[in-house]
């Protein structure tokens, strides 16, 4: 991947799209065991995302992805808003001055998805998107065959957001419905299969990693 951030606005766009086009899903989701605002949330930070979205082409990965972080963080309300930020800030920091490679990349997106881990005291088994984001990290850390990254990485995402279904929530809101929480899939762990989807899919189009 190129050592400027030209490529975020593309990215930000398929995240844009992939959240309008869920809308109606992904707000009954978290109406069924949260509090039905989690696309406002996640809109109101792709907004602001779009609105700097020149501004983050121009820099390199490091700076963007602060921005980022500091832009989500402040932007988009509830727990997401956090966790992102935290994902997003960490990754800069880990990034260094270093080239993103897909190597570094495996290692900063495992370092920032610690950090949410931390920041929300949760792990993977919970009902949060982080059944999403640990299996993606997963096979981004241990992949070798380059071929099938892409497909590897949607099906974790997938497979992870699916089998929140069962689970019970024990963070976050839905922890207060107890056993009521299980069969629904977790709307933070759907939004974020989606969001990993849709930019796989513009990386995949561009041949780039
Ligand atoms: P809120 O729960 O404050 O209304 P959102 O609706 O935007 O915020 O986001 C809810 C999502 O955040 C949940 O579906 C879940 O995936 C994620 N989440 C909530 N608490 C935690 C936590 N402690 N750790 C990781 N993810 C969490
Ligand atoms: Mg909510």
């Amino acid at each position: 991947m190129s050592n400027t951030a030209n490529i975020l606005p593309d990215l930000i766009q398929a995240v844009e799209k992939a959240i309008n086009d869920n809308a109606v899903e992904l707000t009954e989701l978290d109406r069924a065991i949260g509090d039905g605002d989690h696309v406002d949330n996640l809109q109101r930070g792709i907004q602001a995302l779009l609105a700097v979205s020149d501004e983050l082409r121009q820099l390199d990965w490091q700076q963007a992805l602060l921005k980022i972080g500091m832009t989500v963080m402040s932007k988009i309300g509830g727990a997401s808003g956090s966790l992102y930020g935290t994902l997003f800030m960490t990754m800069s920091k880990s990034l260094q001055n270093r080239p993103l490679t897909a190597a570094v990349f495996a290692e900063i997106f495992q370092k920032g998805v610690e950090s949410v881990k931390l920041r929300g005291k949760a792990n993977k088994g919970e009902k949060t998107m982080l059944d999403v984001l640990m299996p993606v990290s997963e096979v981004l850390i241990n992949h070798t065959e380059q071929a099938d990254l892409f497909d590897q990485i949607k099906q974790a995402a997938l497979n992870g957001s699916e089998a929140t279904r069962d689970m019970l929530a024990t963070k976050g809101r839905a922890s207060f419905l107890g056993e009521r929480s299980r069969g629904h899939i977790d709307a933070g762990a759907k939004s974020s299969q989606l969001m990993i989807n849709a930019v796989v899919d513009v990386l995949n189009l561009g041949g780039g990693t």
